[in-house]
């Protein structure tokens, strides 16, 4: 038998935002534990404004486990949260009622800066740094710096050993601000890995002295970018039928759902979706081929290839919930008939 360091993770009560929460227990396995093996387990509720003091336990529901490289015999546990009896899913638990489909994959590049002393890592003590530009993919200490990098490596690497779907990196627009992308099939699967990859990519940066800044636009009314969380997404449909048609009646669709998407598109979007720094307007729906200044990115070889693949909603920020994102997105999805169901109702030539 083996002690093993069952690190449960959750989502606390916190709104608009929740915040990630963690807590260590020691069992006894045979191996690396299973899902089934591991138990439910309890926390107070009334320190993460999800209970009232005098009634406080809340449940903590093991949904995923990942291997922990930075612990020996170290489990990451992530958990939903419970109401008492263990079965009922609590109101914070928005993991629990979302629209899920393994056929729908999800693509998430999640943004983000570092930040030291309040001001984001490169930044002098006052003014400004030279103007963005080359930034964005940058090489060398006067664009990157020097900790930047090594936090951003470390972190791909506790991904990857923890078998997080994690697809890449790259030094985004602002002094300071980053990007990961994670790819996941099944709306749960890929928030689930976007959330513990954010849990990972905090808990690294506390040994450096760094913050994450997940807001989605942390310098404000500037010329400084703001930090989304594009949500690339695709289904069996999109990806083997599509069409321009259905592309069509999709768009539309999102259209007519605009109001819907922006309410779980992250908190302060409008303070980001301007129109400009390569953002749409939130007032307006659009889409556009290889328009990176469009509520919607169709990318060349979608429609190179017959309007199938994947599109880009690059309207989600940075502090999105990618549970709620992925199921609005599912949701508008299941509003549209495919063009099998359209022409069932209509004039299919039968074959
Ligand atoms: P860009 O910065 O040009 O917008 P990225 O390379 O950062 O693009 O991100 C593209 C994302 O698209 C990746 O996360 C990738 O996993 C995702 N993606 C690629 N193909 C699909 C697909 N068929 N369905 C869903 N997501 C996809
Ligand atoms: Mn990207
Ligand atoms: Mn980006
Ligand atoms: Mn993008």
């Amino acid at each position: 038998m083996t002690k093993y360091k069952l690190e449960y993770l959750w989502l606390d009560g916190y709104t608009p935002v929740p915040n990630l929460r963690g807590k260590t227990q020691i069992k006894e396995y045979d191996g690396f534990p299973t899902l089934e093996q591991l138990p439910l387990w309890g926390f107070d509720g009334s320190s993460t404004k999800q209970a009232e003091g005098s009634n406080s336990d809340c449940v903590l529901k093991p949904v995923r486990v990942f291997p922990d490289s930075t612990r020996i015999n170290g489990v990451l546990v992530l958990c939903e949260v419970m109401m008492p009896d263990g079965k009922t899913p609590h109101p914070s638990n928005k993991r629990a009622t979302i629209l899920d489909d393994p056929g729908a994959w999800f693509g998430f590049e999640q943004e983000y800066f570092f930040y030291k002393n309040g001001r984001p890592l490169g930044f002098p003590e006052t003014g400004f740094p030279a103007p963005q530009g080359p930034y964005y993919t940058g090489v060398g200490y006067a664009n990157v710096g020097s900790i930047a990098r090594q936090i951003v490596e470390e972190h791909l690497d506790l991904c990857l050993s923890a078998g997080i779907n994690h697809e890449g990196i790259n030094a985004e627009v602002a002094k300071g601000q980053w990007e990961f992308q994670i790819f996941g099939k099944g709306s749960k699967k890929a928030a689930d890995e976007m959330w513990v990859a954010r849990y990972l990519l905090q808990r690294l940066t506390e040994k450096y002295g760094i913050d994450v800044e997940y807001h989605c636009k942390p310098l404000g009314d500037t010329d400084w970018n703001g930090s989304g969380m594009h949500a690339n997404f695709s289904t069996t449909f999109l990806r083997e039928t599509g069409g321009k048609a259905y592309f069509e009646a999709l768009m539309e669709a999102f259209k007519a759902n605009r109001e819907d998407h922006i309410a779980v598109y992250g908190p302060d979007n409008h303070m980001r979706l301007t129109g400009k720094h390569e953002t749409a307007s939130i007032h307006e729906f659009s889409y556009g081929v290889a328009d990176r200044g469009a509520s919607i990115r169709v990318p060349h070889s979608f429609v190179n290839n017959s309007y199938k693949g994947y599109l880009e909603d690059r309207r989600p920020n940075s502090q999105g919930d990618p549970y709620q994102i992925a199921s609005q997105i599912l949701k508008t999805i299941a509003s549209v008939p495919t063009a099998q169901g359209a022409s069932d109702s209509g004039e299919r030539a039968v074959a």
